[in-house]
This record gives C-alpha cells, structure tokens and sequence, in this order.
C-alpha cells in the first residue's frame, strides 16, 4: 500500500484513493471513491503538485484538496445522502430553529431538548445531562450541526460564501460527517 493511501484516507467521510496505472507526466495516480461511488481521477506530478486527471491546470498541494475539487465538481450529493444516513442513525431530528436555538427530539424516546449550539458556557449548550453535567459534545449538538451542514449542502455552489466553502471541504470529511 502507498503511503499517501493511508495518510489521506479518511475512514468515517467514506473518501478512499486506490492507485490506478500512470498517464505520462505522473508519478503516481489514484482513482477517487466516496462511498462506492467513482468521482474522478487525480494524480501527482514531477514537480509535486497534485493535479486532476484529464481536468486543466489547477494543482493542488494534498490530494485531500483535489479530491474535494471533484467533490465540488460531482458528486457533492454523495456526501449529502451519507450525512442523511448518519443522521438518521443518530435518532436525534431537528424540529425548529429559532435563530440561534434549535429544537431537537430524540426518536427513540420522544425526549425534546434546546441546542444553542453557539453558546459560549460549554454546559450551557444543550439541555441535557451530558452536556450538561458533562460538559460533553452530545449527539443533539451533533444532530444541530449535521442539520446546519445539511442547509450548506443545499445551497447552490455559487451563493456559498468562502468561510461556507471551506466548511464544506474541509470540516466535511472530518468532523461533521464523522456524526457522534
Ligand atoms: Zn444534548
């Protein structure tokens, strides 16, 4: 296995490079999945750059960073069925938000909580006993920021601000959609 699979393999995001045979001009190249789904090829040149196969001159400094140029390009509505999975799995589903408060309800035992997700006492930023007494990051706070990456996702690319962009590409595949 090469060293740049496991060191961008990004388990949880469902991201996974698996090298491919080299066009001229590369020194190695790799097939791009998310999920089981095929979003491109991307590939490192002589001089270090990684650049995508068969898609110009843009080159990028981690295939991480151009992998997330062919999610911006394709297939961004894979990650957006995988978070809908996670989310799921959760059992935790966001009713309302009221500006900064969200309201949240557990599936399974119909218990409702208010997230305030932006609220600067850690304790204070969800209404239950982990987190409260905790001071852990429940799973309602992650339901609150799986529903607010969600909204992101639905928005079209080219109203994206680029605090909005880079939350997408990078927080994507580490932590909103790695869930609880
Ligand atoms: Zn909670």
């Amino acid at each position: 296995m090469h060293a740049i699979y496991t060191k961008y393999l990004l388990p949880s995001s469902g991201l996974f490079f698996k090298q491919i045979p080299s066009p001229q001009g590369f020194v190695d190249t790799y097939k791009v999945f998310d999920g089981e789904t095929e979003i491109g090829e991307i590939g490192i040149n002589q001089d270090g750059n990684w650049l995508l196969i068969g898609g110009g001159d843009e080159t990028f400094g981690t295939p991480y960073q151009a992998a997330a140029k062919l999610l911006e390009t394709g297939s961004i509505k894979v990650i957006q069925s995988q978070l809908l999975r996670e989310f799921k799995a959760n059992g935790i589903e966001v009713l309302e938000a009221h500006g900064n408060e969200y309201i949240v309800r557990n599936i399974e035992n119909d218990n409702h909580y208010v997230v305030r997700p932006g609220h600067v006492e850690v304790n204070q930023r969800c209404e239950c006993a982990d987190c409260y007494y905790r001071d852990a990051k429940c799973k309602h706070q992650v339901a609150v920021e799986n529903f607010l990456f969600q909204r992101l996702l639905d928005k079209p690319f080219d109203e994206l601000t680029a605090s909005e962009w880079n939350l997408l590409v990078t927080d994507a595949a580490t932590s909103l959609i790695r869930g609880v």
